[in-house]
């Protein structure tokens, strides 16, 4: 059975700590990780979640867009586990929308982001993917990037005037 990892609010130093590249092919232990990982990331409703966010300084995340309570319009998409990433191109067009974080509840901001970019990236069991994601995928994956270099959405925002709570976010979603 996975163990729910207690996720590290805003404040704790294990958010603005750089992570660590991952020796691949996994081993149990990170396997057993990742299972923590995911478990954690849906129990929350998150539509991804990064290893520093439960403590861990692994340089590792998991990208899971789907609807949810959190996310209405959220795509689906198959759960991918990104190891030792590297953004390597981003596209000129950058776009903003609303983000959220696990480690940062209650506020929203509108974040922008370039729209389409391409990462290089590891498996579990090792080998080397190369891929482009859009629009709102792209921004989870370079929200949960960020997690990995100490980074948070709020260092992204034009202006704090693109700071919102919760409860009016979810105003601006109907059910
Ligand atoms: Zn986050």
């Amino acid at each position: 059975m996975p163990l729910l990892r207690q996720i590290a609010q805003l404040g704790h130093p294990a958010l603005r700590t750089p992570a660590r590249p991952v020796a691949l092919p996994a081993k149990d232990v990170l396997r057993t990780f990742v299972d923590d990982l995911m478990a954690t990331m849906l129990d929350a409703d998150g539509v991804g979640i990064a290893a520093p966010q439960v403590y861990d300084s692994s340089s590792l995340f998991i990208v899971a867009s789907r609807p949810n309570p959190r996310y209405p319009d959220a795509p689906l998409m198959e759960p991918e586990v990104v190891i030792n990433p590297e953004i390597t191109w981003r596209s000129d067009e950058v776009v903003k929308g609303w983000e959220g974080c696990l480690s940062i509840p209650g506020i929203r901001g509108h974040v922008p982001r370039p729209q389409r970019i391409r990462a290089r990236y590891r498996t579990l069991d090792g080998s080397e993917v190369e891929r482009e994601f859009v629009d709102f995928v792209a921004r989870v994956f370079q929200h949960e990037d960020d997690h990995l270099r100490g980074i948070v959405f709020l260092d992204r925002l034009d202006s704090t005037r693109d700071i919102i709570c919760e409860k009016e976010f979810r105003k601006l979603t109907p059910p």
